[in-house]
């Protein structure tokens, strides 16, 4: 069997089946399409046929890799760790054009969002927290094998957390169950990174109650949330924060100290 036959029978997503074959043979996607006639040894097919099997029953395509891109970066996960989503980039776009000193990422997960901030913006500090050990552990190795520089300690939402922060940046779960867009593919993460109670807010409810204590005077509280939520949000927050972004189409919440 050679590569153009096989993706064009796979019964998945052309590119999964495209990454899946990438990733066996060791080699890109541009290898693939320059090498249509490249033959599949037994051994090859055997192991994209497992991977293709997990992926039709549901499994993100990034657990059966181990890795995925974010902000340009491979980071490795595991189903200890949401899958980084391309929407949390809006993230980092939004804290780079605040240019922090001091920031902190509050339930960091895979890691993703205090690595990249840590690498684009070189003179800030990154302080990271995760209740989940097993999390913690492997954005401690996604640090390592990025060349990032993140302090990351265990920690139930801002508990252990230090003072003086001017950025606290949040993707915490706010996934309410009852949402009934929910697809399949969210039953093999972590149920603690994604799902929340009081329709999804209950933890950032929590993190902007404690979160002044730990900002400094004129600190930002940046988070995602659906956007259904934002506004909820921003009244909930407005005693202690004003909502600098008013309307734009991503799942970014940006709070500022009054
Ligand atoms: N955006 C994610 C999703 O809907 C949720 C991530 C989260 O809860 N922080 O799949």
């Amino acid at each position: 069997m050679n590569v153009s036959s096989w993706l064009n029978s796979a019964p998945i997503d052309r590119l999964d089946a495209e990454l899946i074959v990438a990733h066996i043979l060791g080699k890109d996607r541009t290898f693939l399409h320059a090498h249509p006639d490249f033959s599949l040894s037994e051994a090859n097919l055997a192991q994209i046929r497992a991977f293709t099997e997990r992926r039709a029953l549901g499994e993100p395509l990034a657990y059966i890799l181990g890795s995925k891109e974010f902000y340009g970066r491979q980071f490795k996960v595991t189903r200890d760790t949401l899958v980084p989503r391309p929407e949390t980039e809006a993230l980092i776009d939004t804290i780079k054009a605040l240019k922090p000193h001091k920031v902190l990422d509050v339930g960091t997960g895979s890691g993703c969002i205090a690595i990249t901030l840590a690498l684009e913006l070189p003179q800030t500090e990154v302080d990271a927290l995760d209740i989940s050990p097993a999390a913690l552990k492997i954005a401690h190795e996604n640090a390592q094998n990025l060349g990032a520089t993140v302090n990351f300690a265990p920690s139930d939402l801002l508990e252990a957390a230090g003072q003086g922060y001017d950025l606290i940046v949040a993707n915490l779960p706010y996934v309410d169950a009852k949402w009934d867009w929910i697809g399949p593919e969210l039953r093999y993460e972590p149920q603690i990174a994604l799902f929340a109670e009081d329709g999804g807010l209950a933890l950032i409810k929590k993190l902007i109650q404690e979160a002044p204590a730990h900002l400094t005077e004129k600190g930002y509280l940046i988070l995602e949330a659906d956007r259904s939520q934002h506004q909820k949000i921003a009244d909930y927050a407005s005693d202690s924060f004003k909502q600098i972004n008013p309307t734009d189409q991503t799942l970014v919440v940006s709070l500022c100290r009054r």
